[in-house]
């Protein structure tokens, strides 16, 4: 039950593949020489930069190693605090967490992204970074949230793991901070497996990331050494196979997210009379990748009864997407003089008990979106699946 790229592998994806074990290539690195290297890791990176219009792109292992390289080329060092919200993939901490930063925790807004009246409040003299996280395909309030790292002079990585194809107001997410992390995971809007990107304007973050990347090789290598390695790094680099899939996803992200748009649109409006709950905010519905639709209720019982009759969860109760829910997290956080508790983020808390996610191209029980629709489902299938939600509403 994974996300809409999967729906969708296809012969495109396959012959990529089986093109790419026929070369012979499976290393990013090759012999620039031999017509069989295919660069298909350069190839992913050109037409990653070319679609999220950045200055450059660097294909990763995964999100989370995106994350980690991106925080890095920032040049956070270790005691810095970054601002986070507390509804987020365990990953947007752990990374941080590996580089020694501090993950100050902050409220999310009914957008169920990163609530911008709540930063300044989180601010103090030890704060460098922001990280805004595009949660559930559904792009920050960046105007208000670059508008406080502005006023402070903090520092923006944008988490767009959950959001490859969404835009805010016709900037792609992760263009508009310093750097932004993508995921190219099997539940994310396209995936190649595991997998992951970073994307940025600025030459010198780029060429940071790149080092933490590949063993600290800075000017980037292709394959041979070049200069002196004047970063330490580790190895987050994406092979071959695994970027021909990539590629072979990345042609069908806007069919993706245009098709999971529609779907999002017709169940929104067969469900919109139902009585005692609203929609999330979508700071900009033009942009939202609709993999999910997000129910707010009036309040938490009814969102626990309805989600149970569904068979499904409320958000609340979602693993490790909810910071109360990170035991490993809180301890860690304890034992640096952090100590948040369930019931530190009452905001947040009361939000998440009250919001189901419902499926529309991820479907994920991990993410709460174990109940909905998916991208292959036919039109009667959603007006059934929005007769059940009408119905259990009542
Ligand atoms: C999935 C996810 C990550 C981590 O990505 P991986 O590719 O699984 O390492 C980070 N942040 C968020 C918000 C995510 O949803």
């Amino acid at each position: 039950m994974p996300g809409p790229g999967a729906y969708w592998y296809g012969k495109e994806e396959l012959e990529a593949a089986v093109e790419v074990m026929n070369s012979g290539y499976l290393f990013r690195y090759g012999n620039e020489n031999d017509p069989k290297f295919l660069r298909k890791v350069y190839t992913l990176e050109n037409e990653l930069a070319k679609y999220e219009k950045a200055g450059y792109a660097l294909a990763t292992s995964s999100g989370t190693s995106a994350l980690l390289s991106s925080a890095f080329a920032l040049g956070l060092k270790p005691g810095d605090e970054i601002i986070v919200p507390a509804y987020t993939f365990v990953a947007s901490y752990s990374s941080v967490i590996f580089l020694g930063l501090v993950p100050v925790l902050a409220e999310i807004d009914e957008s169920l992204g990163l609530d911008p009246d709540d930063i300044e409040r989180r601010i103090t003299p030890k704060t460098k970074a922001i990280m805004p996280v595009h949660m559930l395909g559904n792009p920050c309030d960046m105007d208000r949230i670059m508008a406080v790292a502005r006023k402070h002079k903090l520092l923006v990585l944008e988490d767009c793991c959950q959001a490859a194809g969404a835009s805010y107001k016709g900037k792609k997410v992760g263009t508009m901070g310093d750097i932004g992390a993508f995921s190219l995971n099997f539940f994310k809007t396209i995936n190649s497996g595991d997998g992951g990107f970073v994307v940025t304007n600025d030459k010198s973050l780029y060429e940071r990331a790149f080092g933490m990347h590949d063993q600290g090789h800075t000017p980037n290598r292709t394959g041979v050494e070049v200069g002196n390695r004047s970063l330490l790094g580790l190895n987050f680099r994406l092979n071959e196979l695994t970027a021909a899939v990539a590629l072979a996803q990345l042609k069908k992200l806007d069919r993706i997210v245009a098709e999971l748009r529609r779907k999002r649109t017709l169940l929104k409006e067969l469900i919109s009379d139902a009585k005692g709950f609203k929609f999330r905010t979508l700071n900009d519905p033009e942009g939202d990748c609709g993999t999910l639709c997000t129910v707010i209720f009036d309040n938490a019982s009814k969102a626990a009864e309805v989600s149970s009759r569904l068979g499904s969860k409320t958000v609340d109760k979602s693993g490790w997407h909810v910071y109360a829910n990170m035991e490993h997290v809180l301890a860690h956080l304890k034992s640096i003089g952090q100590p948040h508790t369930k019931g530190s983020y009452p905001g947040t808390d009361d939000i998440l008990s009250r919001s189901m996610n419902i499926s529309i191209g991820v479907v994920d029980g991990g993410l709460g979106a174990g109940w909905g629709i998916n991208i292959n489902s036919t039109d009667g299938e959603i007006r059934k699946a929005a007769e059940q939600f009408v119905k259990a509403c009542e």
